[in-house]
């Protein structure tokens, strides 16, 4: 295997091919503290890309309730188990190797799906590229399974626990939230290495992972792999299929969102309800390194200012989805999801400075992909009282700034204050229409 850098892990890793890297890649941030769960998302995805037969259960987009939930069902649990049968009680992370740019979360000190497979190989289920498995058609049948159930302390009066404690940030001991989820379009994705017919590549412009479908044979080494199971295998043609990344769009060939061409967002993006979701392009330099742009809004949050993390970043393939962890889960669950970054990004999410505050309201503001970000400065027009992750209060002056995004050629796309105008509608509009 070759070694490639990865990031995240803060160390060199083993891959299958050597590194290669996009021009720019393809990445988004969730903010998991404003998702509603309503699956817009994932009927955005479903009616624009999987209606046909075959794709009755093939959720590209779906949003699962943790952590009973997952699509497929148990799909993360089983692969942490694995990973700690592979190595038990080695996979850690050493914090005090933090640099904040070669290893914004430490170094990673145990093994990737990739080195679990290399060093403890598995032959009764043939090559692996990748430590994996298949799930049983059971595990892919309900997407939505434990909706909204809760795990924690029980509400009852012998218990001890007061509603009104529960109610208290930073930590509920009663706790669930929604995780939605599509392909993460990985630097280093286990689905191509896994691939023994080279039918999944990674596009050069924008990183996008696809599938050729005329090269694929349906061996689902692709669905073994991927340690997010985001790819899916179809009956009707035997082949895989997994997100696209609506290339379409991207490309800006959709005239009625990007009249002149720039590249827009997915659909999934564009449709979510909660405008919990921001997706953009990230300019990579020949190292593969993000390149240094804190304008990008996507780079601002995920490198500048640390507040939007990897899933599972653990798992070794450098995946370009990022998140915004919710304020109310206990500590320890989310820094098994998301890694030692935890604390700092729940530190700046809680009190957000003018800026930061200002950059997350371009969350929906439009469909087109925001490559710059401008601040126009504004009054100060509040203070408020906000609980911090460790219980402290803290005092955030709220300014009425402005928020300018740019689309990639340069034209005005976007622009929102911080406080929402109200607009009254003239006497004359209030007409009865029935
Ligand atoms: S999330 Fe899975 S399907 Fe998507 S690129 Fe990564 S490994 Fe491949
Ligand atoms: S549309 Fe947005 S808010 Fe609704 S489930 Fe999807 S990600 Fe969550």
């Amino acid at each position: 295997m070759a070694q490639v850098y990865n990031w995240q892990l803060g160390r060199y890793m083993s891959y299958p091919h050597a590194e290669h890297h996009p021009e720019y890649q393809f990445a988004f941030v969730f903010n998991i503290n404003r998702c509603i769960g309503c699956q817009t998302c994932t009927m955005a995805c479903k009616s624009t890309w999987t209606f046909g037969r075959g794709q009755e259960l093939m959720w590209w987009n779906n949003v699962e309730t943790k952590p009973y939930g997952g699509y497929p069902q148990y799909w993360d649990a089983r692969l942490l188990a694995m990973l700690e049968e592979a190595n038990p009680g080695g996979q850690v992370w050493n914090v005090s190797r933090r640099d904040a740019q070669k290893r914004p979360y430490g170094e990673f000190e145990g093994w990737t799906i990739f080195e679990a497979a290399e060093r403890r190989p598995r032959p009764e289920f043939g090559p692996q590229a990748a430590l994996g498995y298949l799930p049983s058609d059971d595990e892919w049948r309900s997407p939505n399974i434990h909706e909204d159930t809760p795990t924690g302390d029980v509400f009852t009066s012998n218990t001890g626990v007061t509603p009104t404690a529960e109610a208290q940030l930073p930590e509920h001991r009663v706790w669930f939230f929604h995780l939605a989820r599509i392909c993460n379009h990985c630097t280093y994705p286990a689905c191509l290495a896994s691939c023994p017919r080279h039918a999944i590549y990674k596009r050069p412009e924008d990183g996008v992972v696809l599938i050729d479908q005329s090269r694929c044979r349906g061996y689902r080494k692709c669905v073994e792999g991927c340690p997010y199971k985001k790819v899916m295998y179809r009956p009707t043609t035997q082949t895989s299929e997994k997100c696209v990344a609506c290339f379409p769009r991207l490309e800006g060939r959709d005239p009625a969102i990007s009249p002149t061409q720039a590249p827009a967002e997915t659909r999934c993006m564009a449709a979510c309800v909660g405008k919990i979701r921001l997706q953009g392009l990230v300019r990579i330099a020949p190292d593969g390194t993000w390149s240094h742009d804190p304008q990008n809004p996507i780079y601002y949050l995920v490198r500048e200012r640390q507040v939007a993390l990897p899933l599972y970043p653990q798992f070794g393939t450098e995946p370009n989805g990022f998140y915004i962890p919710p304020r109310w889960v206990p500590r320890s669950y989310l820094i098994q999801m998301f890694g030692p970054g935890v604390e700092h990004a729940l530190e700046q999410y809680s009190c957000p400075d003018r800026e930061l505050l200002a950059v997350l309201q371009l969350f929906r503001a439009t469909q087109q992909i925001v490559f710059r970000f401008e601040i126009q400065k504004g009054p100060k027009v509040a203070e408020v009282e906000v609980t911090m992750p460790d219980g402290s209060r803290r005092v955030q002056e709220i300014f009425n700034d402005t928020v300018i995004g740019y689309n990639k050629n340069g034209e005005e796309v976007a622009r929102v204050t911080i406080e929402e105008p109200t607009f009254e509608r003239p006497a004359a509009w209030h007409v009865n229409s029935i």
